[in-house]
């Protein structure tokens, strides 16, 4: 694709979209890219209208007029009928958050469980599986929440050799989550548990990693831990919370001071983005613009 013809037109659809990061990621990393372009935000309010304001911006897509976009809370699963095709990831999720747009069809991708695992690379190297030949079980995570991001975060794991437990406060939830995900082929190990202190007391000396895919703790409800009042952390275990705003929760403050490794999900959102971003033109982003436009 040449640089010179493509007018690159991105957006966010979700709702509301007010303090969103996205446009000035995506714009500074247009700009550092050499790319004329804009990173516009598309808020469409849930229910009412939303199937008419959703089909209307994806035939702007597909005319052109909009040449790639991204998905946010609570739209994610909403745009799956829209899409003429889906991405393995966006299919095994049941979620798209990237759309991207070739002769008039619109192909549904989802870079939230690619940029976890590159983000938890970046921060905690060690903690990777590296699977010896033959061995069946890859090291323990615990996810905590199994909603929209959960199944991301368990798809991403799973696939990368953990063995992962997904622990919700509602158990059919964590169940339908590790049925949908287990149909996949792939090793893939998911075990359903209640978040519970009986539940989860005895297996934490064998977690090395645990994840808060829940929003306790994001703004503004600060205070929120997912975690169980009087439980101790998990000892051996690195610890990382997809909320980044506050940069520091109760949760991770709480890991910290129990002397343990800990990150917020900032790496996670410019991850994801730097992915889209590659998706739509094709060429390499600069994580470190997006990480100074931050
Ligand atoms: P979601 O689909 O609404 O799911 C939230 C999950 O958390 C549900 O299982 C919910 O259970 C559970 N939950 C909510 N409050 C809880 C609490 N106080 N204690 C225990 N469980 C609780 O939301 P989502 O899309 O998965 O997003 C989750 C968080 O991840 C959000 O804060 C979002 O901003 C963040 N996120 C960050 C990134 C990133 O790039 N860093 C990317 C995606 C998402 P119930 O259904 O029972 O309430």
């Amino acid at each position: 694709m040449s640089r010179d013809a493509v007018y690159f037109s991105l957006g966010l659809l979700g709702y509301p979209l007010v303090g969103s990061h996205s446009p000035r990621l995506h714009t500074a990393a247009l700009q550092a890219m050499g790319l004329p372009g804009e990173y516009r935000l598309y808020p469409i309010a849930p229910g009412g209208d939303r199937d008419l304001e959703l089909a209307r911006i994806f035939e702007s897509m597909r005319s052109g007029a909009i040449h790639g976009l991204n998905v946010t809370i609570p739209h994610k699963q909403a745009v799956l009928p829209f899409m003429d095709a889906l991405t393995s990831a966006a299919r095994s999720i049941g979620a798209v958050n990237t759309i991207l747009c070739h002769d008039r069809l619109l192909t549904g991708d989802n870079t939230d469980a690619p940029g976890f695992l590159s983000d938890l690379q970046r921060v905690f190297p060690e903690t990777m599986p590296s699977m010896a030949a033959g061995e069946s079980a890859g090291p323990q995570a615990l996810v905590l929440g199994a909603g929209g991001a959960a199944r991301a975060v368990v798809f991403a794991l799973s696939r990368a050799g953990w063995s992962v437990a997904v622990a919700a406060r509602r158990l059919d939830q964590a169940q339908a989550l590790a049925a949908e995900l287990k149909v996949y082929p792939g090793n893939l190990s998911i075990e359903p548990l209640l978040l519970s202190a009986a539940e989860l007391n005895h297996r934490l000396p064998v977690v090395r990693l645990l994840v808060n895919a829940t929003p306790a703790g994001m703004l503004p409800e600060v205070d929120a831990n997912p975690w169980l009042s009087g439980l101790p952390l998990p000892v051996n275990a690195a610890v990382y919370d997809l909320v980044y705003k506050p940069p520091e929760t109760a949760f991770l403050r709480q890991a910290r001071l129990q002397g343990l490794a800990a990150s917020n999900g900032l790496g996670m959102l410019v991850e994801q983005a730097a992915l889209a971003l590659e998706r739509w033109t094709g060429l390499p982003v600069p994580r470190q613009t997006m990480w100074q436009a931050l």
